[in-house]
């Protein structure tokens, strides 16, 4: 099945790919996605204490959550700045 695909400005063709799940097990709540996104799809939230990864000494309360995944438009940035490689994309088939 062909993925959806738009083109650049100079009209070269581009597969967007969605962000589609954060492995917060990994992440360490830097925020560097939140600030990139330029389209809120994310949302800072403390990590339960139950959480195997909570960790007060090492500052690891907080975690990157998916507040709004609908609203991803496949741009990939998130990705790229994230250190711990905490998200999955996926394209969308056309
Ligand atoms: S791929 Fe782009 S729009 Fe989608 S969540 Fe990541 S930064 Fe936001
Ligand atoms: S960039 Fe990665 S490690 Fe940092 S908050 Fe986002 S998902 Fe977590």
């Amino acid at each position: 099945m062909k993925p959806i695909t738009g083109i650049t400005r100079g009209g070269t063709p581009y597969t967007p790919e969605f962000v589609t799940d954060l492995n917060q097990a990994r992440c360490i709540g830097c925020g560097r996605c939140y600030k990139v996104c330029p389209r809120e799809v994310f949302e800072l939230i403390e990590r339960s204490e139950d959480d195997e990864a909570y960790d007060e000494d090492e500052d690891n309360t907080m975690v990157m959550s998916l507040a709004n995944p609908l609203d991803c438009i496949g741009c990939g940035a998130c990705g790229r700045v994230c250190p711990k490689q905490c998200h999955t994309h996926q394209e969308m088939p056309a």
